[in-house]
C-alpha cells in the first residue's frame, strides 16, 4: 500500500495567513485596523508559547496585539474586569483567554464574560448554539475544529455526503464543534469518548477520523479504514532515553508511522492542526473587524 499524503498544516496555514494580511490592508484604508487581546494567567509552560505564537502571527497579519499577562495569584473580579474593559474598548475585535486556567479560577464565568462578538475563540454559549443549530456563517467557529474542517475540505471537497466521520473525543472545545462542523457538510458522524467500547470496529468503516484526546499514539493503524483522511489533533510531549540522555518529543493522538500506511491523507504533530489553529483565530479576528464596518 502506497504511503499517505501528508497534510501540511503549516504551509496552509502560512498560505492563510497571508489572505488575511492582504484582508487587513484593505480594512486599514476603511480605518480600522483588527485588535486581538489574549489574556494569559499563570505560567504554564506550554501555553506561554502557545500565546507567543499567536501574537507574532497576529503582527505578521498587521493587526494591533496586545498581550495580558496576569498572576496566578490574581482574583476573578480582576480578570472580569479587565475582560469588561476589553468588551467596551474598540480599539479591541478579539479576546482571547489561554486555557487552561488555574484551578481556583472559574472558567465558565470568565470565557463568558467575553462579548459574543468579540468572543473569536468560539467558546461564548451564544456562538456554541448558533453552530449547533447550523448556522456557522453567522458565529465565530472554534479555531481548531474550523482549520481541521479546511484540511478535510482539501482532500474531499465540502460536502461529505456518503461519508462516515468519526471524531474521538468530546470536549466543547475541539469535539463536539468538530461533529456539528462535519455534520453541517453532510457526514455521518460517530463520536467516540472514554466511555466508548471498541474503538478499533467503529474506526473500521470510518472515512474520515478526527483525534482529539491527548494520548500519545493511541489510534494503531491497523484500526484506520485504508484510504481514509486522518486529522489528528492530540499535542502530547513525551520523553525517552537515547544514550543515556532524556530527550522530548511531540506525538500525535495517532501512530503515525504504522497509520501513513493506511489512510490517504494524514496530519502530522506537530506542524498539522496546530498552525492552522493559530490561522483561523487570526480568520475570525479579521471578520470580527469586518463586522464592525457593517454595524
Ligand atoms: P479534553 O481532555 O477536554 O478531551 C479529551 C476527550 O478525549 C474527552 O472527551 C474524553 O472523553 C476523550 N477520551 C479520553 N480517553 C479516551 C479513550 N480511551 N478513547 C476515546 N476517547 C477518549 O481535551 P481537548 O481539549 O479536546 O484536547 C484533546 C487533545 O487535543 C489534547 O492533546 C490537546 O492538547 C490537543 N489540542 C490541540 C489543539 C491544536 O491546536 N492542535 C487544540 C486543542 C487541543
Amino acid at each position: 500500500m502506497s504511503a499517505a499524503a501528508i497534510i501540511d498544516g503549516k504551509e496552509k496555514a502560512r498560505q492563510l495567513s497571508l489572505t488575511i494580511k492582504d484582508s487587513t490592508a484593505q480594512l486599514k484604508k476603511d480605518g480600522i485596523v483588527p485588535g486581538l487581546a489574549v489574556i494569559i494567567i499563570g505560567e504554564d509552560p506550554a501555553s506561554q508559547v502557545y500565546v507567543r505564537n499567536k501574537k507574532r502571527t497576529a503582527e505578521e497579519c498587521g493587526f494591533y496585539s496586545v498581550q495580558h499577562k496576569l498572576e496566578e495569584s490574581i482574583s476573578e473580579k480582576e480578570i472580569l474586569d479587565l475582560i469588561a474593559l476589553l468588551n467596551q474598548d474598540d480599539s479591541i475585535h478579539g479576546i482571547l483567554v489561554q486555557l487552561p486556567l488555574p484551578k481556583n479560577l472559574n472558567e465558565e464565568l470568565i470565557t463568558q464574560s467575553i462579548d459574543p462578538k468579540k468572543d473569536v475563540d468560539g467558546f461564548h454559549y451564544m456562538n456554541i448554539g448558533k453552530l449547533a443549530a447550523g448556522d456557522s456563517e453567522n458565529t465565530f467557529v472554534p479555531c481548531t475544529p474550523a482549520g481541521c474542517m479546511l484540511m478535510i475540505a482539501d482532500h474531499l471537497g465540502h460536502d461529505l455526503s456518503g461519508m462516515q466521520a468519526t471524531v474521538i473525543g468530546r470536549s466543547n472545545i475541539v469535539g463536539k464543534p468538530m461533529a456539528s462542523l462535519l455534520l453541517q457538510a453532510n457526514a455521518t458522524i460517530t463520536i467516540c469518548h472514554s466511555r466508548t467500547k471498541d474503538l478499533p470496529s467503529l474506526l473500521k468503516n470510518s472515512d474520515i477520523v478526527v483525534a482529539a484526546v491527548g494520548m500519545p499514539e493511541m489510534i494503531k493503524g491497523e484500526w484506520i479504514k485504508p484510504g481514509a483522511v486522518i486529522i489528528d489533533v492530540g499535542i502530547n510531549r513525551v520523553t525517552n532515553e537515547e544514550h543515556g540522555k532524556t530527550k522530548s518529543k511531540l506525538v500525535g493522538d495517532v501512530d503515525f508511522n504504522e497509520a501513513v500506511h493506511f489512510a490517504s491523507a494524514i496530519t502530522p504533530v506537530p506542524g498539522g492542526v496546530g498552525p492552522m489553529t493559530i490561522a483561523l483565530l487570526m480568520y475570525n479576528t479579521l471578520n470580527a473587524a469586518k463586522k464592525t464596518v457593517l454595524r
